[in-house]
């Protein structure tokens, strides 16, 4: 048998005897009714005060106290307790408005067979109601935190029914659109799509984004401005499943726009001079290369890089290098469709797209890009004249893809250089060559470890006493593949990675070393060894080279060290310092290819150097042209009166030789005197050619 349920039980009655029988009815009914009995208005209060209630009897009347006034009582303070009038006959009317003035029933006293069924009823009912009552406060707290969402939500929330009128406008969607709620509710939505053109690109990143967000669009505000958005749409249905509605969810994204644009101008444009970038021009490319195939024509890819650009930067310094980066892309401009791309892919380096031509227009394009730039560039009131070397490459000949043509151009635009011929066409035969340009760098450290690197020696003769006053080391690597690569093709790589350092000490050790054998054998009393701008900027020179003569045996004065002009202005301050310090060694320094850097006679003249020597570029021909033989001339007497000596290089011929001496020129160098030999070749020079032609030891 089940376990007798308790419930707290509330009669009002005057009668001990019948609480009993009451009592005795619910125990009978399986309940245990722990009860309080009260018969008064005042007891009854504090009853209710006391605790909740289960249930409550009540007589109809009592002396002092009315069945009525307390159930009044009792609905009066919201209790909504079972209420059951337990009573003797008291009539229909009565019953009737006992009823109607809230009681849930009522039981004769003399039939109590009905007082278990209504008690388990109302306490049914009772428990329904208290549930019901728990889910509606929820409920109500559940709509008021959802109100609260949507009334301080950042997003517009929007509302529109079936027939297209507004139902919800929360206060964001006031902030955002400028309408109001009062404005718009129960109207037509104000706002309409606006049309954007878009590019392909955009398109494709809209489609990304839609996956997250049904729509971005572009909307009108009340007071006109535009801004864009992003919404998210979902239809709303009643509890029939009809839908009701179609809500809205709307951020305004226009910052976002403003900031996707400048990072998208920043991913894809120079900074410095807002030209295009080279991600940009791979894009470019991309879609042209398709494109030109289609028609049967070509994509040409032009990469234009400034020749010693950096020399300039370093001489004239940084702002104005950047200034003069900055007149780059106007000139190359003015020379080209406004369909050509023109990019800045970094440093001095830029490249022209030209979408649809052939091999020919490239060339005249290249043509005139150089001779765009030829036309000095003022730079604070100064004239610059720079040079450019370009390489050309053509879709799909030289490339079907932007890499490769990029590549290739790159690699055209090194031969460009080599070759010093401004402009230089792609072609397969020089790529046997030159990615040969990449693969050295990783090559050339093991050359300088393993003794692949091997020095040749050309002569210096005195123009007066015709005696071979000493020898130039120059550096060749004997490469197990390429046979021997002559240093233009490696001094820069060795500068730009850094070996530059281990090369110069090993060219100074081997070429001591070879000194020492020929002062033993009483020849060439002085060696010349050619330094790089890097290796003015390593403090460390002086002392490496110091610990090198002293392990030689050489006097220090036999060594002579060769600087060229553009060296010194890379860094004139670090520059003047360490040649401070190896004059104090007492080493020889001699300024190279004189002539053909930017620097100041004024700054020339503090060096402390012992020797110029008057670049090539003007000896070579000097027999032949007049301008020529002036720089030289002007050259050596300008050094003598600064107190120095002057040799010059590249003499080719008997004639210019003779000018030389006539002009009063120290001493010569060059291919008609001998050519840069390795050690065993130059003794036979030494001991047979020179004194055939007058020159001694
Ligand atoms: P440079 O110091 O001006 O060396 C003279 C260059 O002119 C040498 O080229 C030499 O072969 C060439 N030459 C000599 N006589 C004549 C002539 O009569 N006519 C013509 N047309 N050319 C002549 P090379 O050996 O190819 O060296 C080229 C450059 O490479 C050198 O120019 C020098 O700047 C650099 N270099 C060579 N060896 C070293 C080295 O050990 N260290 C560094 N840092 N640079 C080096
Ligand atoms: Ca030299
Ligand atoms: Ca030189």
């Amino acid at each position: 048998m089940a376990l007798p349920i308790q419930i707290h039980t509330l009669i009002v009655e005057d009668s001990e005897e019948d609480t009993e029988l009451l009592l005795r009815e619910l125990q009978k009914g399986g309940y245990d009714p722990i009860h309080e009995r009260v018969e008064t208005r005042e007891s009854l209060q504090a009853a209710l005060d006391n605790r909740r209630w289960d249930i409550i009897f009540s007589d109809y009347t009592m002396p002092q106290f009315k069945g009525t006034e307390a159930l009044a009582l009792l609905r009066e303070r919201g209790n909504d307790t079972p209420f059951l009038f337990v009573s003797g006959t008291i009539g229909e009317d009565r019953a009737v408005a006992a009823m109607k003035a809230g009681a849930d029933d009522y039981i004769i006293k003399g039939n109590l067979k009905r007082l278990i069924p209504a008690v388990n009823r109302e306490l049914r009912e009772a428990e329904v109601r208290r549930e019901r009552k728990k889910a509606e406060e929820a409920l109500q707290e559940s709509n008021q935190t959802l109100e609260a969402v949507v009334q301080s939500s950042p997003l517009a929330i929007i509302v529109i029914d079936p027939a297209g009128n507004v139902r919800m406008w929360n206060p964001a969607a006031e902030q955002i659109l400028g309408w109001s709620a009062r404005e718009v509710l129960g109207r037509p939505i104000p706002i309409r799509p606006e049309e954007t053109k878009k590019e392909n690109r955009d398109r494709e990143a809209e489609q990304e984004v839609k996956r997250f967000v049904n729509l971005e669009r572009r909307y009108k505000r009340k007071d006109g401005v535009l801004i864009d958005t992003s919404i998210s749409t979902s239809l709303l249905c009643n509890n029939n499943g009809e839908i009701s509605g179609v809500m809205w969810i709307i951020a305004d994204i226009t910052e976002r726009k403003r900031a996707e644009a400048t990072i998208k101008q920043m991913a894809y444009y120079d900074t410095l001079t807002a030209l295009p970038n080279r991600t940009l021009l791979h894009d470019r490319l991309q879609q042209a290369i398709p494109a030109a195939a289609d028609e049967n024509k070509s994509v040409g890819l032009l990469l234009l890089d400034l020749d010693r650009f950096r020399e300039i930067n370093d001489t004239l310094g940084h702002p104005r290098g950047d200034a003069l980066l900055q007149q780059i892309g106007p000139r190359l401009h003015a020379v080209l469709q406004p369909s050509d791309t023109i990019a800045r892919l970094g440093g001095d380096e830029f490249a022209v797209m030209l979408p649809r031509i052939d091999s020919e227009q490239a060339a005249l394009a290249a043509g005139r890009l150089l001779k765009a730039l030829e036309k000095p560039f003022l730079i604070e009131g100064i004239p610059i004249v720079i040079e450019a070397s370009i390489g050309m490459a053509l879709s799909p000949e030289h490339g079907e893809n932007p890499d490769s043509l990029i590549q290739h151009a790159d690699i055209a635009m090194y031969v460009a250089k080599e070759n010093k011929k401004g402009v230089a066409l792609y072609s397969r035969k020089v790529d046997k060559h030159s990615p040969r340009r990449l693969a050295l760098l990783g090559e050339l450290r093991d050359a300088i470890e393993n003794n692949h690197l091997f020095l040749v020696y050309q002569p210096k003769i005195h123009l007066w006493t015709r005696r071979v006053i000493g020898v130039e080391a120059l550096v060749r690597w004997q490469h197990p593949q390429y046979g021997v690569i002559p240093p233009d093709q490696f001094i820069t790589i060795a500068e730009r990675s850094g070996l530059i350092q281990p090369l110069t000490l090993w060219v100074v050790k081997t070429a001591l070393a070879q000194c020492k054998i020929w002062q033993r054998e009483g020849k060439a009393p002085n060696v010349a060894v050619n330094l790089s701008a890097r290796n003015l900027e390593d403090p460390e020179l002086p002392d490496q080279i110091a610990r090198l003569l002293e392990a030689s045996g050489v006097g220090s004065a036999s060594l002579n060290l060769e600087i060229t002009e553009s060296a010194l202005m890379v860094n004139p301050a670090q520059a003047m310092e360490t040649l401070t310090r190896l004059n104090n060694m007492e080493i020889q320094l001699s300024i190279d290819d004189f002539g053909t850097g930017y620097s100041s006679l004024g700054y020339l003249k503090k060096l402390p150097v012992h020797q110029i020597k008057i670049d090539k570029s003007f000896v070579k021909e000097m027999a032949t042209d007049e301008e020529d033989a002036i720089i030289v001339r002007s050259t050596i007497e300008l050094t003598h009166n600064l107190g120095l000596k002057v040799v010059a290089e590249g003499v080719e011929s008997e004639e210019v030789l003779e000018k030389l001496a006539a002009l009063d020129c120290d001493a010569a160098q060059g291919y008609h005197i001998s050519r840069p030999l390795p050690p065993s070749e130059l003794n036979a020079w030494f001991t047979e050619t020179a004194p055939a032609k007058g020159w001694n030891l």
